[in-house]
């Protein structure tokens, strides 16, 4: 028997299938996707079985060991790797990498081992003890039906063995998972008619099309995917439920597993390796039938699905931008509800460009959730004009929104006070007028270079040196720094000492189980006002918050891409909606210096469709997606000139090549050299081009064996950098 392997090696001189001799022992274990130990070239590295073939080439050399005996990698996840090598030029390893818990990695330096528990069983139920130890063993197995080694010892572990050794107890070996889940009490929630309607049409099962739930904030998507999924489950199916960040939704976690009990296995980053591998197993033994995680747990092992949910669908966190395979978890959940002929689900309040457009156009099916639930009604938003503030006033926090939040905890209500940090704080703005500096051709913020100060559009290239005073009210108040939580603490601690402030943001939330605890306190009302980044302004559902205060909106407004609106506009509507969602009402106000710019106005009006015609005709006039493709082509390397030269040379091969393809750069990226190492970008802009992948394989493989020059491939970019 001989046996085509895909080594663990991550390169793509590498990437293809090596043939090995099965010697005999072996082969009545060899199936495909298992993991074997092999010799490649002076080394022994781990692989996986693609194929098996009747030969038996004798000058083949021979496999070492098998790894493990269970399949790793299944029929639908050895294609899936297929699919999303051909579509994302990713090598074929790390896609399958990408699905797969660490600690099946070889090379990971993660050591992770089982975890193995003794419990007894009651075999002899007539015996009653021949001594008071026995009897207090023995009383234990009225309550339960297995007992673990260790309770039993503290009784006494002689009186133990004696009862075993009487075949009274009998031992059982069982591995231990490392995750424990508490079951609470559930909360399940009588529908409302709007997401009874929702919830029947996906149980249709209609899988043609994925649908889009545009469902505005405390609309209860949550109640409604936990409905879909409780009658997935009766059917004897599993389920996937994706969210963005799932530190950040701790809240969500506990709804699920508070309904759901065992059955879901959690797939988050606080997890260790060992945490981590456990619950893959688990889930790839059947033992739990919902999976919620964040992007890579569209690839959980799940059998038999019957929906896969992703909510807040519009969040980049779903791409996979940092590292190859760069892939987005909608295209791949697509793609498993095709195999599995099970309902996608896309939830958000603000759904992408890119989606609603499609749900326009048919090819997703729009479903909508229009009102809160009991009839709530959306907060009230104002907005305060920045450039109407006092100008020598250094504060953050305006008279107005000062004094709004002292009336709502004069109320004995509570604020929730957002600082946009969104991205890179790398542009200029002006203390005095606000105003930002743009490029004169791409009406997008220039990036300030510290080293050379200057500022440069990443989108064309054009530069030109900062500027002494402000070009629009020629005061000398340019400043490139941003503004963090700290400083805003300390400016409530001076402004309203009595209130009791709760800053929530990476350096107070990174200690395991911080965040859970935060959560806690502040709906316990142990303080006023939580203050925090990105980190509040998802998810959470605070009864007690009738205000919420934007302190600066314009920051993620001035990041150079073309989805700042986008963007602003959902992080907007997304913090806005954490105001009044219980009987009392809500308000919102947001800080900005930009009250006229649509994506504020829109967010204002809490208009969605408002915001989303407007934008798709800047896209259109630009020429960005939804209207066109855009593939992201990165060079790097350590010598700049080279870099310099063969990033022209692949711009212009790419000219000669792509008729139907606009070509810009290559430009430096936002953050031009990382560890010494420099960086250029070419974008692509296309509606069709079927010559590209060819042409792009092209450009990977010629530049494959060479140490100076790196290149990677971004197709649907989620952001230039
Ligand atoms: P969304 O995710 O759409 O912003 P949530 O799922 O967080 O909204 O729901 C908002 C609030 O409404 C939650 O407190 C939830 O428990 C509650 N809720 C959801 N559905 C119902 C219902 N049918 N009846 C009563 N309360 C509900
Ligand atoms: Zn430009």
């Amino acid at each position: 028997m001989v046996v085509g392997v895909l080594v663990q090696i991550a390169s793509s001189n590498v990437d293809k299938i090596f043939d090995y001799l099965v010697p005999d022992k072996y082969i009545s274990s060899i199936k495909i996707g298992i993991r074997v130990l092999v010799p490649f070239g002076s080394q022994k590295v781990e692989g996986f079985v693609l194929e098996i073939k009747d030969s038996s080439d004798v000058s083949l050399k021979e496999i070492y060991d098998i790894v493990d005996q269970d399949i790793v990698l299944n029929e639908e996840m050895l294609e899936l790797g297929k699919k999303l090598k051909e579509e994302t030029l990713a090598t074929l390893i790390s896609t399958y990498q990408v699905m797969l818990p660490k600690a099946l990695k070889a090379k990971a330096g993660v050591n992770v081992n089982k975890k193995f528990h003794t419990y007894y069983k009651l075999m002899d139920k007539d015996y009653v003890g021949s001594s008071v130890p026995q009897k207090k063993i023995l009383e234990k197995f009225l309550e339960k039906d297995e007992i673990a080694r260790e309770e039993l010892v503290l009784i006494s572990s002689s009186a133990l063995s004696t009862l075993v050794n009487k075949n009274v107890l009998l031992p059982i070996v069982k591995e231990d998972y490392r995750v424990k889940y508490e079951v609470l009490d559930d909360d399940r929630k009588i529908l409302t008619l709007e997401q009874q309607e929702v919830v029947d049409k996906v149980l249709v099962g209609d899988y043609s099309k994925p649908y889009l739930l545009f469902g505005v904030t405390g609309s209860g998507k949550t109640e409604v995917y936990m409905h879909i999924i409780e009658d997935v489950l009766k059917r004897g199916k599993t389920a996937i439920m994706l969210v963005p960040e799932i530190s950040l939704t701790p809240q969500m976690v506990e709804q699920f597993t508070n309904r759901f009990g065992n059955q879901v296995a959690a797939l988050h980053s606080a997890l260790s390796e060992g945490e981590k591998y456990d619950e893959w197993r688990r889930i790839a033994r059947g033992e739990a039938n919902i999976v919620i995680g964040a992007r890579s747990a569209v690839f959980a092992p799940l059998k038999n699905i019957g929906i896969i949910i992703m909510d807040e669908e519009h969040s980049d966190s779903y791409k996979q931008s940092d590292k190859s395979p760069r892939y987005h978890a909608r295209d791949v959940a697509i793609k498993r509800g095709k195999y599995h002929a099970c309902p996608v689900l896309l939830g958000s309040a603000t759904p992408s460009l890119e989606s609603m457009a499609r749900a326009e156009k048919g090819v997703y099916q729009l479903l909508t959730l229009k009102n809160r639930v009991n009839g709530k009604v959306l907060p009230d938003v104002f907005v305060v004009d920045m450039n109407r503030e006092s100008k020598n006033s250094s504060s953050h926090l305006t008279r107005q929104l000062l004094e709004e939040v002292n009336k709502t905890i004069e109320k004995g209500e509570q604020v929730i006070l957002f600082l946009n940090r969104r991205g890179f704080s790398t542009f200029v703005t002006c203390k005095n007028c606000g105003e930002v500096i743009k490029c004169p051709h791409c009406d997008i913020t220039l990036t300030y270079h510290k080293s050379s100060h200057m500022l440069r559009c990443h989108y064309c290239g054009y530069a030109t040196g900062l500027p002494k005073v402000c070009p629009s009210c020629k005061n000398e108040a340019l400043s490139d720094l941003g503004v963090g939580t700290e400083k805003i603490e300390e400016e409530l601690h001076n402004l309203l000492p009595n209130a009791r402030v709760l800053r929530m943001d990476i350096d107070t939330t990174s200690r395991k189980g911080a965040h859970k605890k935060m959560i806690k306190a502040f709906r316990n009302h142990e303080y006023d006002i939580l203050l925090g980044t990105q980190i509040v302004a998802k998810g959470l559902d605070f009864p007690l918050v009738t205000l919420v205060g934007v302190i600066n909106a314009d920051t993620s407004l001035n990041i150079p891409d073309f989805r700042s609106s986008e963007n602003t506009f959902s992080l907007l509507s997304q913090v806005a909606g954490r105001s009044g969602r219980s009987e009392k009402s809500g308000k919102v106000l947001i800080q900005t210096f930009n009250p006229d710019h649509y994506a504020i106005r829109y967010v204002e009006h809490h208009d969605y469709l408002g915001f989303y015609k407007e934008e798709m005709k800047v896209r259109r006039n630009l020429g960005y997606p939804p209207y066109y493709y855009l593939c992201y082509v990165k060079i790097s390397g350590k010598d700049m000139k080279l870099l310099g030269n063969e990033a022209n040379k692949i711009k212009r091969s790419l000219e000669r090549n792509l008729k139907n393809t606009k070509i810009l750069g290559p430009t430096p990226l936002p953050i031009f050299k990382i560890n010494n190492i420099y960086r250029y970008g070419i974008i692509l802009k296309y509606k069709k081009e079927d010559k590209l992948k060819d042409i792009l394989e092209k450009i990977i493989k010629h530049y494959q064996s060479n140490t100076k020059i790196r290149i990677d491939i971004d197709f649907n970019p989620s952001h230039f950098s």
